[in-house]
């Protein structure tokens, strides 16, 4: 397929700041597309070469592609360096520069979809000395077959900045339209997708095989599944409405969750919440899972948290020490980790993710050799409240955040990327009067005044819709930023400053932010009270009271911040 009609599509989706409008513009575009072409399509719109979780990175750096510009164009150094100082934008200048290029030998128009793709895996993969300099002429050579238009967008996507503002969702409701007819088939995707978190899989599948292919998707070794997560009650009484009958009630830790997947080769991944690789930064855990597992293939789920050398539990600060690419034997010394497992979702060629969770819990404690530095979570099974109360209190003690209340009836499957009612978690933050902890995404900041002039005041943040996919408003968050995170936050949000304000974002006029930012960055906030708000858009019009700035969230997505039914359900319940 041509790569130029990808081209326009972009020019479209960048003129709209509607989500809407995007959904319709790809659900067109994707019913054009040849079968062959849908996966890369689906990557490409949203501005990556690959799915997320594969982690291919193609970040190269502003001055190289100045350079292959410079190829491509003819035009010196200095006077590229003076068009990208004047637009600020490797993308525009690209564009400015080729719009003035000399007819080349090689027409318009034979630039193909898997051409750029290709070579643009091909750069990614590349290391070893040299390799600047072929990597500067392949982008040479892509851009002299592009249209200026095209180049625009190809060097956005080489530094990483290609931001259509197109999420996973918005491309799944395009392709439930484009192939189905029907936008509300779009659940049945997001299922299958919650299992697959690869748009490029789930594009294919159904445009080779239809729903009944979509519904067949199951755990594939290797490939993160999204992390099931815990609803939350107001009162621990509601929890035996909620789940009826017995109940296993499990210690909740304040570490990292990780999926931990080995195949049959015996090759050992693990992934973070937010769907990354993080292998490399627990060598330790990858050994000891390798030992204490008595399995040739599993998938399953624990939360890894740094111990002392008594092997008792330390705050989650200590273990973020570990988060890191370089000194990592060092940490691994330093730093001593321990993961509680408490789920299994695949086990020897057969898939647990349907059956119910104390025949899940039953195979993991059969196949896990508890020691030290592997272990499951502490738990009880009891039908009694007070009993959960009196294990939720020693969980405390011990110092841990709460515990995690599982339902043990026969449909209480795994349920990938949903927070439903199996699990419920209940924290100590919950027993505090009317206060409570909320995971926000940052979509603006305002310019502050006084002591705070330059830097940002306050951060607009939001919930996320799930229902229509869109970020609503929350508050205005101005307390518990200290003078070292004001430095920080225009650093750590500047690159995701957009022009306008994010297109899925849904907010009053009121809360026009000075700065606006791609809904990426996830921020714990702690609030008294929710209050009935004209200024703010989430669950329909709420707003936080004197809200706090915690932590940042790094293991979040924007797409697993707080959601807005959930703020709803907290105000319906008090
Ligand atoms: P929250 O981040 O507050 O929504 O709480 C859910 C998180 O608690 C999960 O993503 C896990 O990282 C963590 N967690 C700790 N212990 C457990 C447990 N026993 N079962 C499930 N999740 C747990």
């Amino acid at each position: 397929m041509d790569f130029q009609k990808l081209v326009d599509v972009y020019a479209e989706l960048e003129k709209t700041a509607s989500g809407n409008t995007m959904r319709e513009i790809l659900a067109q575009f994707f019913k054009n597309v040849p079968v062959e072409d849908i996966s890369i399509v689906s990557y490409l719109t949203l501005g990556q070469i690959s799915s997320e979780y594969e982690g291919v990175v193609l970040g190269m750096a502003e001055k190289s592609v100045l350079k292959a510009i410079g190829i491509a164009s003819g035009i010196e150094q200095g006077k590229l360096q003076k068009i990208l100082d004047e637009t600020g934008d490797i993308g525009l200048t690209a564009e400015k520069a080729l719009l003035k290029k000399p007819m080349t030998l090689v027409p318009l128009g034979t630039l193909t979809i898997q051409e750029v793709f290709e070579r643009l895996h091909t750069i990614a993969v590349m290391g070893g000395s040299g390799s600047q300099e072929v990597k500067m002429n392949t982008i040479a050579q892509l851009l002299q077959k592009a249209s200026a238009a095209g180049a625009k967008y190809i060097t956005r996507m080489v530094i990483g900045t290609l931001r259509m503002g197109v999420g996973d969702m918005t491309v799944l409701d395009g392709l439930a339209i484009a192939y189905t007819g029907e936008k509300k088939n779009k659940e049945i995707l997001e299922k299958a997708y919650n299992i697959c978190p690869d748009v490029g899989v789930i594009a294919e599948t159904l445009a080779k095989q239809g729903l009944l292919g979509i519904e067949k998707i199951d755990v594939t070794v290797g490939r993160p599944i999204k992390m099931m997560l815990a609803q939350r009650v107001e009162e621990l009484e509601e929890v035996s409405e909620k789940i009826p009958g017995k109940l296993t009630v499990e210690g909740k830790y304040d570490g990292e969750r990780i999926q931990a997947h080995k195949d049959k080769r015996g090759k050992i991944t693990l992934f973070s919440r937010r769907l990354e690789n993080i292998t490399e930064q627990f060598p330790d855990l990858v050994g000891y899972l390798d030992k204490h597992i008595d399995a040739t293939e599993f998938v399953m789920e624990g939360e890894v948290i740094a111990i002392d050398s008594s092997g008792k539990c330390l705050p989650f600060q200590t273990l973020m020490q570990r988060k890191r690419k370089y000194d990592v034997e060092e940490f691994v010394k330093k730093v001593p980790v321990q993961l509680k497992l408490f789920d299994l979702l695949y086990c020897n060629g057969k898939s647990y993710l349907h059956e119910a969770y104390d025949i899940r819990i039953g195979l993991l404690e059969k196949i896990v050799h508890r020691g030290k530095h592997i272990t499951l979570a502490d738990k009880i099974v009891t039908e009694d409240i007070e009993e959960v109360n009196d294990f939720f209190q020693k969980m405390l003690k011990d110092g841990f955040e709460g515990v995690i209340i599982k339902s043990m009836a026969t449909d209480s499957e795994y349920q990938a990327g949903t927070r439903g009612w199996n699990w419920i978690k209940w924290k100590k933050e919950y027993v505090k009067e009317l206060s409570d902890t909320f995971d926000l995404v940052i979509v603006g900041a305002f310019i502050g005044r006084g002591r705070r002039s330059g830097k940002y005041g306050a951060l607009l943040c939001a919930t996320y819709n799930e229902k229509t996919d869109r970020f609503e408003t929350l508050c205005k968050l101005g307390t518990g930023l200290t003078d070292e995170l004001l430095e920080e936050l225009p650093v750590k949000l500047g690159k995701y400053k957009i022009e306008h304000k994010a297109a899925r974002l849904l907010v009053k006029k009121e809360m026009e932010a000075d700065v606006w930012f791609e809904p990426r960055v996830v921020v714990e906030v702690l609030a008294a009270e929710i209050t009935k708000s004209p200024f703010h858009t989430a669950g329909g019009g709420y707003a936080l009271r004197f809200p706090r700035f915690i932590k940042f969230r790094e293991d979040k997505k924007a797409e697993q911040a707080t959601t807005s039914l959930e703020v709803v359900q907290m105000v319906g319940k008090r």
